[in-house]
């Protein structure tokens, strides 16, 4: 979508834009230069991302990991506790999804 003019008001372009958002995008977001945009700032945040994939840097983030147990003893885990990472999954170079997938589990855990 190309806004061709700028005879219209604030109004009319945000209502364009809120449309083409709420309609779905057929395209993708890129920005004019590499590394030089940003969705939101640290004053007006949004509230949830949802993608497939998300690459790049986490700053100020905590990690949220979907394992609420142990993989091992099956203990819910609970604040405070110190786990690691074990690797649960590799996939070599040349698939979209390649890297290495990890879960957390208590340090140490023996599993008892
Ligand atoms: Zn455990």
């Amino acid at each position: 979508m190309a806004i061709k003019s700028f005879n219209r008001t604030r109004s009319e372009v945000d209502t364009i834009v809120e449309q083409f958002l709420n309609d779905g995008m057929s395209t993708d977001i890129i920005p004019d230069s590499d590394n030089s945009r940003s969705i939101g700032s640290s004053s007006n945040r949004l509230s949830e991302i949802h993608s497939a994939n998300l690459y790049g840097t986490a700053h100020y983030a905590d990690i949220v990991f979907q394992e609420k147990k142990c993989d091992i003893c099956g203990e819910k885990f609970e604040s405070g506790d110190k786990v690691q990472l074990i690797v649960n999954k590799v996939v070599d170079e040349g698939s979209e999804d390649d890297g290495s997938y990890m879960v957390p589990v208590h340090v140490n855990c023996d599993g008892e």
